[in-house]
């Protein structure tokens, strides 16, 4: 059993790992089967121990959670997380989100999913609903698509002519460093699957009824274009892995390494976030006292005619 220490020393090493310099990308490259940084569990079953410990990295990460989101109500911190998930079609999106962020407390959470712009979003500059999304302080924003879908399914479906998406990778990485700059720590993962695999998900969901809800017959188009997506993917993670927010690429054909992987992401960067419980200025014997001498201690009764704290 890793202790705590040992978990944000491999997650850091899984960062390193995963993360792309800027400069050109090649995801043919990059097997989407893949294992970085998992352990070799001679013996064991990998599935299994990868299961436990996104368990128990999910404790560390509600640990964490909570010292960020106390320091932000008390005023000491404005940090904040953002989580961005992109892929294809069946690359794992949704079950990440029910896997990895589902192990943090729900009340400090902020997810939003990104589909086809309403006519009202249309009539705004492609980041206006970006921005309105950003997570507040002390926050872990997710993003369930995002930005980049205006590089991407813009680009590949010519939603918007070159002119128009060709300036956009500049536009997000200035609009990223300012957010970056004002205390998010933004992790773009794109969860990497094969085109074979993609494949067996997308006929799951057809022949199985209790998946057929996901099944859209534009997800097949996009299929077609597979080469044209994956190019796309390549430039807009070419051009916007900054320094200051880098992208990740997470092999995800196989859902233990993803989960896995993703956790050790979030974990990396709330470690690094170093947030620490605020200092509470309270004079601590007084209050201790005021308890003790408080009304209905003994008597388990409030006195008659004394409101309740929160009555209205
Ligand atoms: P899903 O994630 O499967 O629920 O589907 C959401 C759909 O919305 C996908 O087909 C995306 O390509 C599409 N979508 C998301 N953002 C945009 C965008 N900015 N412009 C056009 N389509 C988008
Ligand atoms: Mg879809």
């Amino acid at each position: 059993m890793p202790s705590d220490g040992d978990r944000v020393r491999l997650a850091r090493r899984v960062r390193r790992l995963l993360r792309v310099d800027p400069g050109s990308v090649d995801l043919g490259a990059i097997d989407p089967r893949s294992t970085p940084g998992f352990p070799s569990r001679p013996g064991k079953g990998r599935k299994a121990w990868s299961r436990a410990e996104v368990a128990q990295i999910g404790n560390l990460l509600s640990a964490y959670q909570e010292r960020m989101y106390a320091a932000a109500r008390a005023g000491t911190s404005r940090r904040r997380l953002l989580l961005v998930l992109q892929g294809t079609d069946c690359s794992g999106k949704d079950g990440t989100v029910r896997s990895v962020v589902g192990a943090l407390n729900p009340l400090g959470v902020q997810i939003k999913a990104f589909g086809a712009p309403t006519p009202e979003e249309l009539a705004h500059h492609f980041l206006w609903r970006i921005d309105r999304a950003m997570p507040p302080a002390g926050y872990v924003g997710v993003f369930n698509r995002s930005h980049y879908e205006d590089v991407l399914v813009a680009r590949v479906r010519s939603l918007v002519p070159p002119e128009v998406w060709r300036p956009r990778y500049d536009q997000i990485n200035s609009f990223e460093a300012a957010a970056v700059a004002d205390g998010v720590a933004v992790i773009k993962v794109m969860l990497h699957i094969s085109y074979e695999e993609q494949g067996r998900r997308l006929r799951a969901r057809l022949e199985d009824p209790t998946k057929r809800w996901k099944f859209d017959p534009a997800d097949v188009d996009d299929r077609d274009r597979w080469d044209e997506y994956q190019a796309a993917y390549a430039d807009a993670i070419a051009r916007c892995s900054t320094p200051a927010a880098p992208w990740y690429i997470v092999p995800a054909d196989r859902k233990w390494y993803r989960n896995w992987a993703t956790a050790n992401l979030l974990l990396a960067h709330l470690a690094d976030l170093a947030v620490d419980y605020p200092a509470v200025e309270l004079d601590l014997a007084a209050e201790l006292a005021r308890l003790d001498g408080a009304p209905g201690k003994t008597s388990e009764k409030r006195p008659a005619g004394r409101p309740q704290r929160n009555a209205r």
